[in-house]
């Protein structure tokens, strides 16, 4: 096998527009295999399919499946070696609960009836808002259904939201404002037919490695697309770009108004579509009438003509794919930038045709199920919470009172759940499958909220993370490829993901943990009959396809045996649609009725939430809907003692928090530690050489980490936001040279979304002497 770190895309197979993207099979296997089990990858939103191969009860190995639509037999570097983590020596094996300043192993018994009494007493004490539950975008969709239906059927309490926040909140809200309920309108395959592609703040190379290999092959084959990015960084991405828009951070709104601008100006919007199938464009057409490139130009720091011809390939687009990632959602007006994306192929009628739509990409594997099932600040279904009607369907299905379920104002997100954790009204907080001590912004912040005194604090991990650290109580979760459930990639591809080797240890799967759980809350339906009425993921998967029955999301077509051998199948899958959905909205009605839409939405400006009645004065019925925004300067904007614009991101190599793939020896190997981007003009300025210690503070905190000399504009500097503590001595904590990216970043978020903005800090730079 090619060295799959030194070429994380691999040899190329190119191939025309309209063709079929050619199979090739990635595999990477370590000795001999006794069975290979059908799975899917879970270190990006992409979702690749594998088989994982097993020899004498461990993982060795996985193989690209062939058959599967997402990857055609591709993997990525993570795929590829990420599964090391799983046989990792510094596994959790048993229950840890602490007894003084010490965690010590326990049996379940003493941890759960410890996890239970705590959360009776803030039960009985203060009611179900002193009970939080801040999950992750990695779980199956058994696990995230069956906490769903205990924290908001069982405990009542509307504090339960997940990781998501961080990283595709917005993807789902931008998709609510413009066609009236999250989903993907369009599908990978898109690539295929389109002949043009805007990326706005999407680095698809490192963060959907797979999805970067289906384009690469498209742009070396005969009659590429053209291609634009929007995006501080020069990218791989950039660098394949016809224009390449390196925009000052927080100036995505801006870019975007000016490309919706010139294509009006110019007439090169498609008027009938604009006409029978949208509303809100006279809102529009006046909002952007003065975002001239040359005012664009001096806003973004960007070339007028650039934006021109930005524009002008945008105008002469057939097909046109758009893609937008956490450039724009964590970036500043995130939610009125993700419409602003959407307004563009509206405006030019390019939606629900083969190549042509819209991808509002995740960031994680299970994303797209947090939001589904009601983990990540909606309720189950894609319904919505301010919908009566909705709501007591729920209620009907659960067998519970309407009222048992919190719907008395939005769902609680996550910066807020942290919030009313530090100001002591949340005093049990569970943390599922994820890492706030390094992933949240502000990070000092976090780590105090977490250690202090009155909250008691459970987590859920493979290992002793940062903030398992922290805990009360610690309960050791199977990984991926120890448990059975399903997930939903980026483009609504559900794939099945079959238990392959038993967890080690005394390690339990997170349904398990939850059933037990409810058990012991002694948690019941209306009838007195137990809440949760399933034992195994297949019976949990068999409720979720009834609470899916008739909404979008519709999983009511699909079962753990059609999801067995083949590929795996895009929703809605139903009577209707039996082999899943291509793309969706091919007959040009939007969701966006009152009785059927996921939220009534905001004005996008300000983030004021719309009532059912101003939903249905906007009369929407059917129709998309264009929002429009005001550019407006972020919160932090570069200064004088603060001179450059932090970005935080991803690489390649790792992914999130690095519990795992830090954990994997050729991963680790390929990026060991944190580093600062910054561009040769400004090093040279600061007399700062490749590979030198800087030092780079905001008003918040400070990371010393090596100089790469490298990609993003002047004025901006990138560090990556995987690095922590764990794997380092004591004298390289946060106290010693701290290297977590946000120690940088600020508590600040989204009016309508509540994603925190993390790519707008304010920091200098340094060299350490
Ligand atoms: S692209 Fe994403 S899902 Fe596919 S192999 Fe790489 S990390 Fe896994």
């Amino acid at each position: 096998m090619v060295d799959r770190i030194a070429d994380p895309w691999g040899a190329r197979t190119p191939y025309p527009r309209g063709g079929d993207w050619p199979v090739r099979v990635d595999e990477n296997v370590e000795g001999p295999v006794d069975r290979w089990v059908q799975s899917a990858c879970g270190l990006c939103s992409h979702g690749c399919a594998l088989d994982i191969g097993v020899h004498d009860g461990k993982i060795v190995g996985v193989r690209g499946r062939d058959v599967d639509r997402v990857n055609h037999g591709r993997l990525g570097p993570k795929g590829l070696y990420g599964w090391h983590a799983n046989n990792a020596e510094d596994r959790l094996l048993r229950p840890l609960v602490r007894r003084g300043d010490v965690l010590q192993e326990a049996t379940w018994d003493e941890a759960m009836d410890l996890v239970a009494e705590r959360s009776r007493e803030s039960l009985a004490t203060k009611g179900s808002g002193a009970l939080g539950f801040y999950t992750t975008g990695q779980l199956f969709i058994e696990d995230y259904y069956t906490l769903a239906l205990i924290a908001r059927g069982g405990i009542g309490t509307n504090h339960l939201d997940g990781n998501t926040r961080l990283c595709t909140a917005t993807a789902g809200q931008a998709l609510k404002e413009t066609f009236g309920c999250d989903g993907q309108p369009n599908g990978v395959h898109d690539i295929e037919y389109c002949d043009t592609i805007l990326h706005v703040g999407i680095n698809t190379a490192e963060t959907q490695t797979v999805l970067w290999m289906h384009e690469l092959d498209r742009l070396r084959g005969p009659d590429p697309p053209r291609s634009i990015v929007i995006d501080p960084r020069e990218t791989e991405s950039a660098r394949e770009a016809q224009v390449h828009l390196a925009i000052r951070p927080g100036t995505n709104l801006a870019a975007l108004n000016g490309l919706a601008h010139e294509l009006i100006e110019d007439d090169r919007i498609d008027r009938a579509f604009v006409d029978l199938h949208t509303i809100g464009f006279d809102a529009l057409e006046k909002t952007v009438s003065s975002y001239t490139p040359e005012r664009v130009a001096e806003i973004c720091d960007v070339e007028a003509d650039d934006v021109r011809r930005a524009a002008e390939i945008i105008g002469e687009a057939e097909h046109l794919l758009t893609f937008v990632l956490q450039g724009v959602y964590q970036s500043h007006q995130a939610t009125a930038s993700a419409c602003a994306a959407n307004n563009i192929n509206l405006l030019r009628g390019m939606i629900g045709k083969p190549g042509s739509g819209i991808l509002q990409m995740n960031g994680q594997p299970t994303a797209q199920n947090t939001r589904e099932t009601g983990c990540n600040g909606d309720l189950p279904g894609f319904r919505n919470w301010q919908n009566e009607a909705h709501v007591a369907d729920l209620a009907r299905l659960w067998n519970v009172e309407p009222m048992q379920i919190p719907h008395w104002g939005p769902p609680t997100h996550a910066m807020e759940i942290f919030r009313y954790a530090e100001r002591g009204s949340i005093e049990f907080l569970w943390v599922i499958g994820t890492n706030p001590a390094v992933s949240l912004p502000d990070l000092g912040r976090i780590r105090s909220i977490l250690s202090q005194e009155g909250l008691f604090l459970v987590v859920s991990d493979a290992f002793l993370s940062e903030t398992a650290r922290l805990a009360d109580v610690v309960l050791p979760a199977a990984l991926w490829g120890e448990k059975t459930g399903t997930f939903t990639n980026t483009d609504r591809t559900v794939h099945l993901s079959e238990r392959a080797v038993e967890p080690p240890g005394d390690v339990r799967s997170d349904m398990e943990i939850f059933l037990d759980y409810a058990r012991r809350l002694g948690l019941h339906d209306k009838d007195g009959q137990p809440l949760v009425k399933w034992t195994t993921p297949e019976e949990c998967f068999a409720a979720w396809k009834e609470c899916t029955r008739g909404r979008p999301c519709d999983y009511t077509g699909l079962s753990y045996d059609k999801l067995r051998g083949g590929s795996g199948i895009q929703w809605p899958c139903n009577n209707e649609a039996p082999g899943g959905t291509e793309r969706l909205y091919q007959n040009l009605t939007f969701p966006t009725f009152a009785e059927v839409c996921e939220d009534f939405g905001h004005d996008v400006q300000t983030g004021a939430t719309f009532s059912e009645a101003e939903f249905k004065a906007l009369g929407s019925e059917g129709r998309a809907i264009l929002k429009a925004a005001k550019w407006t300067p972020p919160h932090e904007w570069a200064r004088d003692e603060y001179p450059f614009a932090l970005i935080t991101g991803r690489t390649v190599f790792h992914f999130h928090t690095r519990t795992k793939t830090g954990r994997t020896p050729e991963l680790e190997a390929a990026a060991p530690d944190a580093w600062v981007e910054l561009c040769p003009e400004d090093a040279e300025r600061l007399g700062i050489s490749q590979g030198e210690l800087v030092r780079v503070s905001s008003p918040r905190g400070s990371v010393e980490v090596t100089a790469r000399v490298t990609g993003p504009r002047q004025g901006v500097v990138f560090v990556p936001f995987h690095y922590g503590y764990w794997d380092v001595g004591d004298d390289a904590g946060p106290d010693g040279r701290p290297r977590a990216a946000n120690e940088l970043t600020m508590t600040i978020w989204d009016p309508v979304s509540k994603q925190p903005q993390l790519k707008t800090a304010a920091v200098k730079v340094e060299k350490v002497a």
